[in-house]
């Protein structure tokens, strides 16, 4: 839904924190902000209306 499909290839390849839902890069294990061990990969959705 972004103007730049490179920027939404990036966001999606984002992990969430399931606590702060701080982005963390791809790679992350933790949170970088609250450390949380727990990271989801953003999901691909490919309309997502409201
Ligand atoms: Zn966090």
């Amino acid at each position: 839904m972004g103007k730049f499909p490179i920027a939404d290839k990036a966001v999606l390849k984002m992990r969430i924190c399931l606590k702060c839902k701080a982005r963390n890069p791809p790679g992350a294990t933790s949170c970088r902000k609250c450390n949380y061990g727990y990271l989801r990969p953003k999901k691909a959705r490919k309309k997502e209306t409201k």
